[in-house]
């Protein structure tokens, strides 16, 4: 399984692509398969062993423009990583490609080991979107993606493989009983629209405590500036551990994206924790909150949507969020999805 070349895993600069490898990687190993991971120096998973790599970050696609060409720094980690795989393809039946990139795309026809590809991000730029697509028409069925609306974005999404997401349930405690407090879970980054949350808890009067990593440092200050008055908790960025505890004490999570949002693991994780989700009715989201029952589908990009739901939150039983996530979302219902992938690719090669 070859990681994102954005960060190392456990920096969350990889966004929900680390938990993604992480799970799969221990779920398929407790399964039995001999799994190795392949990421950047400092990556660290526990129970699947990792082969650091070092080299040169990749910046991260999400802010690019729909023209932007591929770059690719000097001593590239990606290249690495690649380098590395191509080697040692020959001890393996199966390789995952986790980077939203072009080159482990591009590489695929070269290398005789099949190639699964998880996408991470709907469609960004039209360079991408053509590599994507050459893989998915010479080499059907090995293009996975987090949901139908992140492969809608793509127009071969009849090409996609929808996988939604999963996680070790045992790790997210379910919590009946909330502080008055609201959460925000994610990268505090343009795309994820962190101020509107922000807008909202303040006309409500309820705390909002933030988690996540400052990707983008002056964005954050720019908040923090504007909403000077209102009432913010930044918790930093946790390990998943900490931050279900903290999480399962709010009365509800918003997510407030302002892109096609892939999947939205945060959700998932918050369902878990019996904590409703508010989200914009927009990307993964849409498929993952049933509207009225675990959380609430708002108008994209309306503070005042987000309000009125705030408002409605009692309303949601804590105990279905968690039951919709044992349901939908285990480890166990990822594992057979992924598994039954990889097998069909391995079948068609
Ligand atoms: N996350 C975390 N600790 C924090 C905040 C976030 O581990 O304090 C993780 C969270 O578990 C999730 C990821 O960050 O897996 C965010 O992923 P998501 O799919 O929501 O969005 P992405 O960043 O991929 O766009």
């Amino acid at each position: 399984m070859i990681s994102t070349p954005v960060g190392a895993i456990g920096t969350g600069i990889g966004g929900g692509v680390e938990l993604t490898l992480s799970n799969i990687a221990q779920e398929m190993s407790r399964r039995g398969h001999i799994v190795k991971i392949v990421a950047p120096v400092g990556s660290i998973v526990k129970d699947v062993p990792v082969i650091e790599i070092p080299g040169e970050l990749q910046t991260p696609a999400q802010n690019q423009t729909r023209d932007e060409p591929i770059v690719i720094p000097k001593n590239s980690v990606l290249a690495n990583m690649w380098d590395y795989a191509r080697r040692v393809q020959l001890d393996y039946d199966l390789i995952v490609n986790f980077a939203y990139d072009w080159l482990p795309l591009y590489l695929t026809s070269f290398f005789h080991c099949p190639i699964a590809h998880l996408i991470s991000m709907g469609s960004l730029t039209d360079a991408m979107d053509d590599m994507i697509e050459q893989i998915a028409t010479n080499f059907p069925g090995t293009i996975g993606v987090h949901s139908l609306t992140q492969a809608q974005t793509f127009k071969f999404a009849d090409k996609c493989r929808s996988l939604a997401n999963g996680m070790d349930l045992s790790i997210y405690q379910f919590r009946s009983q909330p502080n008055n407090y609201l959460a925000w879970v994610g990268r505090i980054a343009p795309e994820k629209a962190l101020e509107d949350a922000v807008a909202a808890a303040k006309i409500t009067g309820i705390p909002l405590k933030v988690f996540g990593v400052r990707q983008n440092e002056e964005y954050w200050q720019q908040i923090c500036q504007d909403y000077a008055d209102a009432s913010i908790i930044y918790e930093g960025f946790l390990p998943t551990a900490q931050l279900q505890q903290k999480l399962g004490e709010c009365r509800g999570l918003l997510v407030t994206p302002r892109w096609v949002e892939a999947f939205g693991n945060v959700a998932i994780e918050a369902l878990a924790c019996g904590v409703p989700v508010i989200a914009y009715n927009r990307g993964g989201l849409k498929e993952i909150v049933k509207d009225g029952q675990t959380g609430f589908l708002v108008k994209p990009d309306s503070v005042d949507g987000l309000v009125d739901a705030i408002k409605c939150l009692d309303k949601i039983d804590r105990l279905a969020c968690r039951q919709q996530a044992e349901a939908e979302y285990s480890q166990q219902a990822m594992g057979d999805r992924t598994e039954q992938w990889f097998r069909n690719i391995l079948i068609s090669h």
